[in-house]
């Protein structure tokens, strides 16, 4: 029998105009490229989406077409977000810290038709254009007055391309399951590929994102998204927070510990997100200048696993709660949240520490698995481990443009990582399975030595990679940044490590260097690492 409700589809457009409807007087503000600081509120960013909506439209965009941005976090790309996949077509963000051949490919791939740019990256555009032919315009996210000279053909001033716009729009009611944004993950291996987001997907992502156990949006969270529009949708803040109703504080271009910290306090932000190599320079900042920003209580951090002294800093320094997540762009990207529970926060510090470098657990929504090297499920005792494997409505199910499934045959996708979950079902990445080291027939994990590396004191930055050895198969070494004005040894270091690791899980070398290689996506790269040390 079938049931007898309404069959609302979940839209994208459905956030906006909710956010407009119910919480229009609460603020967006954003610190602009040109500038000044702008702000509005949601109802506004409704109106000028429906304008952009309909902008597109007169340009001759339809249901399907992929358009491209190259933004900063502010609100005119958040209104890209709703405009274009408010009226049907796809946004495609544009991670631009990727090389230029890498984007010109994606463009090409995604065929974008018209590209959205912030001014700072006009000359990176310009640079590639002749190489995408596909593109018919670009659009520059600023005003008439900020228009700069450029060779970019069919080029137009944002606030121009919206303004014939008079708002009668109405939004068209499309299939929950039709493509709604474009994101390609970094392809360490190979060319990069998209992960193809649809309404439904993101939309109930963004409800999961928003759970208190999650990223706990509501009307009083003032939230500060350091992780970019164009690094997997921002790890879905950009959605869930008018479903919520929170306030969002963009940074714009400016991401120096100075310009978060005087946003952060000015704005009262309570709640902000980022990879650790953000928060790094940001804590040693407010330690410097003692000037935490008063109201921040929360901080997710994710992409890559932050060293224990982090959090450490973060909650006995400065108060703030820290919330250890994990997820990929082939999940929406959110996948496991470390919240702690009752029994957890009664822990003696120490092992509190340590469970927190778990990645915690997942939502209602995903749902997670290990197996061994013959897809036999293996128990969730926290101490086994293998590859995890995830499914739910917001996980991928195959790559755009490319029709073979990703997925097990039972349905579930291969993440990649290895990990233990324990009964609770806290799981805890030991791994990329292409970064864990085999030497000598056991494993070594990558990130256990690099965190413990970065518990001495004067470590703020570490990576271990295994190199080939005859003996062992692969022997692990460390690369490690050090703090200013510091002067570690490779004894202290390897001394510091024996603490808590067995002897044969030491590294063999310890290499001082003045930065480690950052992705786009700020991980670090350790094939240009192994490519370099391999040699030495
Ligand atoms: P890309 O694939 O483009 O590098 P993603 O953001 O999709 O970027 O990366 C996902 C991968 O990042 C995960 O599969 C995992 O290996 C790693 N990762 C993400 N969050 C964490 C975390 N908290 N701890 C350890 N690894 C993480």
């Amino acid at each position: 029998m079938r049931g007898r409700m309404m069959q609302t589809p979940l839209l994208i457009s459905s956030l906006i105009e909710h956010a407009g409807r119910v919480y229009g007087t609460q603020e967006i503000v954003s610190r602009t490229v040109e500038g000044p600081i702008h702000r509005y509120t949601w109802l506004d960013a409704r109106n000028r989406s429906i304008q952009l909506a309909q902008a597109l439209g007169a340009h001759g965009i339809t249901a399907g077409d992929r358009i491209g941005t190259l933004g900063w976090n502010t609100y005119r790309h958040l209104e890209l977000y709703y405009g274009i996949s408010g009226m049907g077509a796809v946004c495609h963000t544009l991670n631009p810290r990727l090389h230029p051949t890498e984007l010109v490919y994606i463009v090409n791939h995604a065929e974008d038709r018209i590209l959205f740019v912030d001014l700072t990256f006009v000359p990176l555009a310009e640079a590639v254009a002749d190489k995408l032919p596909g593109v018919e315009r670009y659009v520059v996210l600023t005003d008439s007055e900020n228009m700069p000279e450029t060779a970019l053909s069919n080029a137009i001033a944002y606030e121009d391309f919206i303004a014939g716009s008079d708002g009668d729009y109405e939004w068209p009611v499309l299939d929950e399951g039709d493509a709604a944004a474009l994101c390609y993950t970094s392809g360490t291996t190979g060319h990069p590929k998209g992960a193809l987001y649809t309404h439904r997907s993101t939309v109930l992502h963004a409800f999961g994102v928003a759970m208190p156990d999650v990223f706990n949006m509501r009307p009083s969270t003032c939230v500060l998204p350091i992780v970019p529009l164009f690094h997997a949708c921002s790890w879905g803040i950009a959605y869930s927070a008018p479903l919520a109703g929170a306030k969002i504080v963009f940074p714009g271009p400016r991401y120096d510990p100075e310009a978060l910290t005087d946003l952060m306090t000015a704005e009262s932000v309570n709640y902000c997100a980022g990879v650790p190599s953000v928060f790094i320079p940001l804590v040693q900042y407010w330690r410097d200048h003692g000037n935490k920003p008063p109201s921040l209580a929360m901080a997710v951090m994710g992409g890559t696993a932050p060293p224990p002294s982090l959090c450490a800093a973060l909650e006995e320094d400065f108060g703030i709660e820290f919330r250890h997540a994990w997820g990929m762009t082939e999940m929406s990207p959110l996948g496991t949240v470390n919240t702690l529970m009752p029994e957890h926060r009664a822990l003696p510090l120490e092992q509190r520490r340590i469970f927190q470098t778990k990645q915690g657990r997942p939502p209602f929504g995903v749902e997670v698995r290990i197996v061994d090297d013959d897809g036999n499920r293996l128990p969730h005792d926290g101490i086994v481990f293998g590859e995890l494997q995830v499914r739910g409505p917001w996980v991928i199910q195959s790559y755009f443009k490319d029709d073979e499934s990703r997925l097990t045959e039972d349905g579930w996708f291969p993440t990649g990582d290895v990990a233990t979950i324990d009964s609770q079902c806290y799981i805890h990445i030991t791994d990329r399975s292409k970064d864990l080291i085999k030497s000598g027939g056991e494993w070594i994990s990558s990130i256990d030595v690099e965190n413990t590396a970065m518990g001495h004191d004067d470590i703020v930055m570490a990576a271990v990679i295994g190199i080939p050895d005859e003996r062992w198969d692969e022997r692990p070494i460390l690369i490690a940044v050090a703090a200013p004005d510091s002067n570690p040894t490779k004894e202290s270091v390897l001394e510091h490590l024996a603490g808590t690791l067995a002897k044969w899980q030491l590294p063999d070398e310890v290499y001082f260097v003045d930065e480690l290689p950052m992705g786009a996506t700020g991980k670090v790269q350790k094939t240009k690492l192994r490519e370099q040390y391999a040699a030495e």
